[in-house]
């Protein structure tokens, strides 16, 4: 039997999990702030497709690293700006917890099982339904090391998942446009099933084939909170006073999840983590790689995404709004022209931050909630996009009775079934 489902929240999280649902028959209630969809993290987010680069960010000798970093100013990867915030406090505290060789291994197997789904999901999306028009390619990623001992930690961690370790040479035959940092090469790690594309593209693009399913309608409007009876959720409330009452819905609001997930009591761990982009029209003669390309050392993300070079970076803790400070976005630009200096005219880069919303381990909390009609799916940090098309099957799955399509063990809510 159709369901009714209303899934707060416009981002590509929200929009793949509506697709997912109109996919295995339900009815769908999109409820989204802005004006259309992917206009807040998912708008100019680095653009990888990083199935098989999934490593978390919180590991051992992160708080050591985050200590020189703090160093380098603008150009840091990580800046830390302490807050007056228990919310704050309590997720660095959970970070620092979880910089642990242990726990990294094993949130990175729990993201790598989600991630590899992600791309099975949206390989049938594409074939089955011929979903295209959002610059996807599979042109594979290149993660380059300048430092000798982590790409040695690197080298031993691919070995197991499948991955090329590449030394210099290896990296430049690849790599062409590499050429100006050959002496600041260690190697790097290659992983040749990774894909790239636009995430607002794609967002507009899932859209488009909901519209034309029949069984989608957006509303534009601010979820204000749930009505309930018992633990069940008879309806939402939004700020106008609007109710939309659903059989299930779906909390894919982003930044927003925690602050409405406290509401009815559940606790998400999520903090905003911003991060920047630059975006250059590539002319005929640019040097640019054709793979992705991830500068470890530097977290520096670069991908070509039709006639335009994306290059995403940097975590600042402790922000209020996606502002982008100009020091760090000139930092960026800066090193971006030292790594790839054929690349284009960097004074014309169009310019983007965003807010990752952040689990302080890693993956993202996907599944059942402790209200038997409402599901969870947020926290996808750095890696939304990849793991988008799982998180949304997973979802569907769930809504309609199924069992979930992969183990949500490490993924799920503390407590509910896994
Ligand atoms: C610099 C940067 C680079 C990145 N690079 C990559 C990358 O290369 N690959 C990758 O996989 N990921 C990347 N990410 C991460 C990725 O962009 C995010 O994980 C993803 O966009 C999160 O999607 P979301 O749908 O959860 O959140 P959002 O895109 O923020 O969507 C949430 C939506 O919910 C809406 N909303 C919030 N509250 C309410 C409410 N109360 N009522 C109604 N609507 C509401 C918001 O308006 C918003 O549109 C990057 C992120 C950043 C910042």
């Amino acid at each position: 039997m159709t369901k009714h489902v209303a899934v707060i929240g416009g981002g590509v999280v929200g929009v793949a999990t509506a697709w997912a649902l109109v996919c295995s028959g339900q009815q769908v209630t999109l409820i989204e702030t802005n004006a259309g969809v992917g206009e807040e993290t998912s708008h100019a987010n680095g653009g990888q497709l990083s199935y098989r680069y999934v490593s978390p960010l919180a590991d051992a000798g992160v708080p050591i690293k985050a200590l020189g970093w703090m160093l380098q100013g603008a150009r840091a990867p990580l800046r830390f700006r302490p807050r007056l915030d228990p919310r704050q406090w309590r997720w660095c505290l959970e970070f620092l917890l979880a910089c642990r060789r242990s726990v990294n291994l094993r949130n990175g197997e729990h993201l790598l099982r989600l991630a590899l789904y992600s791309q099975a999901v949206l390989e049938s999306w594409r074939e089955v339904h011929g979903l295209d028009g959002f610059a996807w390619r599979r042109n594979g990623k290149l993660v380059i090391h300048r430092d000798a001992k982590g790409f040695a930690t690197a080298a031993a961690k691919a070995g197991d998942s499948g991955q090329q370790v590449l030394d210099v040479t290896g990296c430049l035959s690849l790599e062409p446009s590499l050429e100006t940092l050959a002496s600041k090469l260690a190697g790097g790690i290659y992983s040749d099933g990774d894909e790239a594309a636009d995430c607002y593209q794609f967002c507009v693009q899932l859209e488009q084939c909901l519209l034309a399913s029949g069984r989608y309608r957006r509303i534009q409007g601010r979820v204000a909170g749930f009505e309930r009876k018992g633990v069940s959720i008879t309806a939402l409330r939004l700020v106008n006073e609007q109710y939309v009452g659903a059989d299930h819905y779906v909390l894919a609001a982003g930044n927003s999840s925690d602050r409405l997930a406290a509401q009815l009591g559940i606790r998400l761990p999520l903090y905003p983590l911003r991060g920047y982009s630059l975006t250059l029209p590539l002319t005929s003669d640019a040097q640019v790689p054709d793979a992705s390309v991830t500068d470890f050392d530097n977290k520096v993300v670069y991908a070509r995404l039709g006639d335009r070079f994306r290059i995403a970076a940097m975590v600042d803790i402790g922000v209020r709004d996606a502002t982008p400070d100009p020091q760090r976005l000139a930092a960026l630009r800066r090193l971006c022209m030292e790594t790839f200096p054929g690349a284009g005219d960097y004074a014309e880069a169009s310019i983007w931050a965003g807010l990752r919303p952040s689990t302080p381990e890693g993956p993202p909390i996907i599944g059942a909630s402790p209200m038997k009609n409402l599901w969870l799916n947020a926290g996808h940090g750095s890696l939304g996009f990849t793991l988008a098309c799982a998180s949304a099957q997973v979802i569907a799955d769930l809504v309609a009775g199924r069992s979930a399509p992969i183990s949500l063990e490490g993924l799920a809510l503390p407590g509910q079934h896994t």
